[in-house]
């Protein structure tokens, strides 16, 4: 393959900290697990986690705390004219957990009052995400429900939801979670 066809890709692409490819318009930077999760040391994992696709709980080895979590997406509006989401698992109550399990399938689920959570990630180049306040809203049965973090909380991230972000943010974020 002649290498002068191959499609250069746009420059806002490329990475101005590495000069590396990282796929700024297909790729939304996405954190896997909740880290309470994560600290569970492997061996204690089958008897203290349950994991789904969209759900994990924890707990203690004794049972006397239990921990409800909920895949979500964050978004953030990108220059103006797009939106970037963050795939990013949020602490929920025990009940709003059981009532989303409810309404799972439910095609009316978005309905549903929006209830509270915590961000449930350290976000890679911030301080202190874990923790962070928000509104949980489901969107419909196939789709990811939505966290927007309280305005009243003095943090760089409540700042970026609310006002938006620049390319250049997104490129760091995508760097930082790759790196
Ligand atoms: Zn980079």
């Amino acid at each position: 393959m002649n290498p002068d066809l191959t499609p250069s890709p746009p420059s806002d692409a490329v990475c101005s900290i590495c000069g590396q490819h990282h796929a700024l318009e297909d790729f939304e930077p996405a954190l896997g697990l909740p880290d309470d999760y994560l600290a569970v040391p492997v061996a204690e994992r089958e008897v203290r986690t349950l994991r789904g696709s969209d759900t994990v709980c924890v707990r203690t080895l004794d049972d006397s705390v239990r921990q409800y979590y909920l895949r979500c997406v964050m978004q953030f509006v990108v220059d103006r004219d797009r939106d970037c989401a963050w795939g990013i698992w949020v602490e929920i109550a025990v009940a709003d957990y059981r009532m989303v399990r409810d309404r799972w399938s439910d095609p009316r689920q978005a309905e549903q009052p929006a209830f509270a959570g915590r961000l449930a990630n350290a976000l890679p180049g911030y301080l202190a995400t874990k923790g962070l306040r928000g509104a949980v809203r489901l969107t419909g049965p196939t789709t990811r429900p939505h966290f927007v973090l309280d305005r009243d909380q003095d943090h760089p991230l409540v700042r970026e939801q609310v006002e938006g972000v620049t390319r250049a943010v997104v490129q760091r974020w995508l760097h930082d979670v790759m790196a």
